[in-house]
């Protein structure tokens, strides 16, 4: 059997739903520490984080990547148990099979072909993960990130191993990342009876036009690296749960994935703008969880596509769709950074797979990498 498959086997029967990594990272630590890995345990709260060393020069390649995986939802709905992973008809069944647990797996078989073969390499590698990707993210990837620049240790190359391939392994690579920007709005009116409305001042009414013109808004039409900046309401509550009783607020979340053709504070603007314009009566609360970032080319860039190209014999198609990532964390640092990992069409579902055959595949195309980066 494939070592980079046995891995993740190991990997997903360990029940680490954020932020538990349930010994995965002891594990890797296992596997890296006699390459010549110096570990660097950087917990922060219930988050355990891990940075593997291999080196002290310049260039520094990371390999970053999260132990924590998703909730599996209702058990029942799963043809075999998330955490006892199964392959059925070629296809790894299994929560982080795909997100990211085969990426981690890849990654430590790749380094466990390539540091022997060139065990003088120039610069140098590390290994860093997290078991807070999934959650909220605050003890994780951010923290480790102050703690390298609080000791000047600079990284060059950042390779994430999120699953970013959509229809075959490596046919997308992500370079960057749109922005999420969260509110919440509450919306003030006045309680009371549904047969007295002119005593009442009904929150919902007042807001339905409001929210219906910043759902029809457009905020952008993108740019050349990324798709026009969208917005979701995601929640929407209001009432009492009586049928003859006017709410006295409503309180609506929304979230923003915008792009670098505007800003979180023109977005943030533009909003409230249109919220004055229907004279609501409101709060409004911002919680910025990423900028977007960009990693336009570059040497990263160039290695991951020839690495691509050489393992699956066409280059990927850059893009910077999907959710936001702890890249977001690495780039302000002017790091250069790429996603290249897995399928992603059942990632936080219900019967996660990933086509066993691209395990190795990938851990080819990692090994790829690191030879046209450090050999
Ligand atoms: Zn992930």
């Amino acid at each position: 059997m494939s070592e980079t498959l046995n891995l993740t086997l190991d990997l997903i029967r360990r029940v680490s739903v954020t932020p538990e990594d349930a010994g995965c990272m002891d594990r890797v630590v296992a596997r890296l520490q006699p390459l010549g890995f110096r570990t660097e345990w950087l917990n922060f709260g219930d988050t355990r984080n891990v940075w593997l060393r291999r080196g002290q020069d310049a260039p520094l390649l990371v390999f970053l990547g999260h132990t924590d995986v998703v909730p599996p939802g209702p058990l029942e709905d799963w043809l075999s148990p998330p955490f006892e992973p199964e392959i059925r008809d070629g296809m790894l069944y299994g929560r982080g099979a795909a997100d990211m647990k085969s990426g981690i797996a890849a990654m430590v078989t790749a380094l466990e072909r390539f540091v022997p073969a060139h065990p003088g390499h120039r610069g140098s590698i590390a290994v860093l993960l997290t078991s807070d990707e999934e959650g909220a993210a605050t003890h994780g990837v951010v923290k480790v990130v102050e703690a390298l620049e609080a000791r000047d240790e600079h990284i060059d190359w950042c390779l994430i191993g999120e699953p970013s391939s959509f229809d075959r392994l490596g046919d997308v690579i992500r370079v960057g990342r749109r922005g999420s920007l969260c509110g919440v709005l509450r919306v003030f009116g006045v309680q009371g009876h549904v047969a007295y409305p002119d005593r009442a001042d009904n929150p919902i009414h007042r807001s339905a036009p409001a929210l219906a013109e910043l759902v029809a808004t457009t905020w952008d039409e993108g740019n050349e690296f990324f798709p026009a900046t969208s917005f979701q309401i995601s929640n929407i509550r209001a009432g009492t749960g009586a049928e003859n009783v006017i709410p006295g607020r409503l309180e609506a979340l929304f979230n923003f994935r915008y792009s670098t053709a505007t800003t979180a504070d023109a977005l943030k603007e533009r909003v409230e703008a249109i919220l004055n314009r229907h004279g609501l009566r409101y709060e409004l609360s911002w919680r910025l969880s990423g900028a977007p970032f960009l990693t336009a080319g570059g040497e990263l860039v160039d290695a991951v596509q020839r690495a691509v190209t050489a393992v699956l014999g066409t280059p990927a198609r850059p893009d910077t769709g999907g959710g936001t990532s702890d890249g977001r964390f690495i780039a302000p640092t002017g790091a250069q950074v790429v996603e290249l990992g897995p399928l992603n069409g059942t990632i936080h579902k219900i019967n996660e797979h990933v086509p066993v055959a691209d395990l190795d595949v990938l851990s080819r195309i990692y090994q790829g990498v690191l030879a046209e980066l450090l050999a």
